[in-house]
């Protein structure tokens, strides 16, 4: 019998490792299997980097309907053509109309391949995940071309912006469309409005992980040091930045909202 022939071969362990044996000999498979409560069902998307059967399709080619604009919530002015969404930086950021803790945000982004300018002036805009006012407040994961564009690291494309630096560098070049899969964990805030537990991003570029379960400071900053507010459910916010380099361009962006974090 198998049992008997292990046991049979434990001759010189001590008495803590017979009666871990005896113990083992006597376990049942069945008794480490969980069968509920069962997984929700989600339907993946036909093609890489589709929006699953659950997710809130925030942008799917046709308008702009799920945005506002940060400023004074009036429509989103940016242009859409031919399926994609270009900024338009005169008009400033959009976000979304509906807000959000915790969720899985895929998008897509272009900067145009005849982008010029340097450093922080080249195909900049950004996702603040959280946003927490009108114009830049909130946690920013860089958009910038950084194929061949040399700036400081924790500003370049993926970084958690001057406060983390991306794992490595996955940029396309400009003309191809990049994407961005994120986990975002919202900053948790006790009763009191204190702190309980930091946000953190995990952010994955074309494919490849750029951000590893990375942990906030506070909402990114220009300058000076990263601080926490406050907040609760937020919107997602896209960025028109300043610099006169050519506007970027999105596409298929959808999120899952996940459950929040204790
Ligand atoms: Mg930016």
């Amino acid at each position: 019998m198998k049992t008997k022939r292990v046991i049979a071969g434990t001759a010189g362990l001590g008495l803590a490792g017979l009666l871990a044996v005896a113990a083992w000999a006597q376990s049942k498979p069945e008794e480490t299997e969980v069968w509920t409560p069962t997984p929700a069902k989600v339907a993946p998307a036909k093609d890489p980097g589709g929006a699953p059967s659950d997710a809130f399709v925030l942008f799917d080619g046709s308008n702009l309907d799920q945005w506002v604009a940060s400023l004074d919530k009036s429509p989103a002015g940016w242009t859409v053509a031919d399926g994609v969404i270009t900024v338009n930086k005169a008009r400033g950021n959009i976000e979304t109309k509906k807000s959000f803790r915790d969720y899985q945000l895929h998008l897509e982004w272009r900067v145009p391949a005849d982008i010029t300018g340097s450093g922080q002036g080249r195909g900049n805009s950004g996702v603040f995940l959280a946003s927490t006012g009108p114009r830049d407040q909130g946690y920013e994961v860089q958009i910038l071309d950084s194929y061949k564009n040399a700036t400081y690291v924790n500003g370049q494309a993926a970084s958690v912006y001057k406060q983390h630096p991306p794992l490595v560098n996955a940029s396309r070049a400009p003309g191809q469309w990049q994407t961005y899969d994120i986990i975002w964990r919202a900053p948790v805030f006790g009763a009191d409005g204190a702190l309980t537990k930091p946000a953190a991003v995990t952010v994955i570029h074309n494919g490849v992980l750029a951000q590893d379960n990375a942990v906030l400071a506070g909402e990114t900053v220009y300058i000076g040091k990263p601080a926490y507010k406050t907040h609760g459910a937020a919107p997602i916010k896209l960025q028109a930045h300043g610099d006169p380099s050519a506007p970027i361009s999105f596409r298929n962006i959808w999120v899952r909202e996940l459950a929040p974090r204790s």
